[in-house]
């Protein structure tokens, strides 16, 4: 167990992006618990995803200190690797899934089946038979079709819990590819239309399904509480309409995750202190005015817990100077980090393990892939003397980037090194050009 106590905080101003354990020195030195960033390169090639295990946990600790009544589960579509899972575990975090594959994973590193919620707005038969064989918690009901899927797959004499996906309407995000909450987008079910209402209806008559309670989710890098407090009236005013048309009080309220982080020096995430205070109160408030108790909250962060905690390092290959830009471009890219082709998402670079000469320039850092959108941070400053074979690091990649990684080009997928107190270590090794071929059957 690692000896720790307060949330974060510690200088996070001045470090910006950077997690907890990372240190810079004034000689160009950086390491992350101690650990020299450049040893991690020599010794684990590059590029390579550094993730720094006490800053998950401070993470997973912040989050249960700040809400202590509530249910934090981490979501695992963020980042999972098994070592993940069992931090996210021995910290007393619940799990999100939403696939067969993050459920496979969390299994065989025994998370318990019974913590873990199951999310997806069109899970297979297949991924619907196996979290009910194995025991899954929580499945969160999507679409109309799976309540009597689910039904006839749970065991006479168990029943099986499930919350209710239901579309609050309320716009947030940082980007329109992850917002969740509006009408008209392919996840959870309208309260407008109806259909969250026959949801419930034909849940609550299926004698083999309990359900627990209510489930939205917003969108993603969402950084205001606002949004927050507005999904929680409208899912309690629904919870009070179910009590009267149906007579039952549920007992959970699932709000999902979305918690922003800072990807760059000086801008802010979303405050858990506020968060926590705003929400509780404006859950209670609400309850009371409706004559309900209060349900137990659930929160599903996942970038908030692994993503400042992440961290990757390339090589420079090349420096070249076109026109009017001058391209760093290093050993991976949009393989190994598809958000800014994706959603144009800004990041902090920095020149490490030397003393740079001179002043700083402005270049814009891209990949190795056969795509001009393959770039992973515009026009930001590295030292002017920039040249093939320093090592440069990029802050907050520990969600989103692993999880969404793919092998284009036939590059593999980098490894992920975690940094504790015991150093460094191994947990996903590099994808080499040998398991890309084991998949090919062909010839
Ligand atoms: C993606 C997702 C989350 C986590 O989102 P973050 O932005 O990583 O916090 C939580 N719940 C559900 C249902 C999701 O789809």
């Amino acid at each position: 167990m690692i000896a720790m106590t307060a949330m974060p905080s510690v200088a996070e101003a001045a470090r910006g992006p950077w997690s907890s354990s990372t240190w810079f020195g004034p000689g160009g030195e950086a390491t992350l618990a101690g650990v020299p960033l450049v040893r991690i390169a020599q010794e684990f090639g590059t590029p390579a995803y550094v993730l720094d295990e006490t800053d998950v946990r401070l993470r997973c600790r912040a989050y249960r200190s700040a809400l202590p009544r509530a249910e934090i589960a981490y979501a695992a579509k963020a980042f999972l690797c098994r070592a993940m899972a069992d931090w996210v575990r021995a910290e007393g975090l619940s799990l999100d899934v939403c696939s067969g594959g993050e459920l496979a994973v969390a299994l065989s590193a025994g998370f318990p089946a019974g913590r873990i919620i199951f999310h997806g707005n069109a899970k297979t038969p297949r991924e619907l038979q196996t979290a009910v064989a194995e025991g899954v918690g929580r499945i969160v009901i999507d679409n109309i079709a799976e309540i009597g899927r689910l039904a006839a797959l749970v065991p006479l004499g168990r029943r099986q819990k499930v919350l209710v996906r239901v579309v609050p309407d309320i716009a947030a995000g940082a980007h329109a590819a992850v917002r969740t909450g509006r009408e008209d987008q392919q996840f959870g079910l309208s309260i407008a239309s109806g259909a969250a209402g026959e949801a419930v209806a034909r849940v609550l008559a299926q004698p083999a399904l309990v359900l627990a309670g209510l489930h939205c989710h917003l969108g993603s890098q969402i950084t205001a509480v606002e949004p927050y407090e507005d999904a929680a009236r409208v899912l309690v005013e629904q919870m009070a309409r179910i009590r009267e048309t149906h007579g039952v009080v549920l007992p959970e309220l699932d709000l999902g995750g979305g918690h922003g982080i800072a990807y760059l020096h000086g801008e802010r995430g979303l405050d858990l202190a506020s968060l926590a205070a705003r929400l509780t109160a404006a859950v209670e408030d609400r309850c009371a005015g409706l004559g309900l108790p209060a349900p137990r909250l659930i929160v599903e962060p996942g970038r908030a817990i692994s993503g400042p905690a992440g961290l990757t390092l390339y090589r420079v290959i090349s420096v070249k100077k076109a026109l009017n830009h001058t391209y760093v471009a290093v050993d991976g890219g949009m393989s190994d980090n598809p958000r800014h082709a994706l959603y144009g998402s800004p990041y902090e670079v920095r020149l490490v393990g030397r003393r740079p000469q001179g002043g700083m320039r402005t270049v814009t850092v891209v990949g190795h892939h056969c795509e001009t959108g393959d770039t992973i941070a515009e026009n930001v400053p590295l030292p002017a003397d920039v040249h093939p074979g320093d090592l440069i690091a990029v802050a907050a990649t520990g969600a989103y980037h692993h999880s969404m990684a793919s092998s284009y080009n036939l590059t593999g997928r980098p490894p992920i090194v975690a940094v504790g107190p015991e150093g460094a270590r191994l947990l996903v090794r590099r994808e080499e050009a040998g398991d890309l071929m084991r998949r090919d059957v062909g010839l």
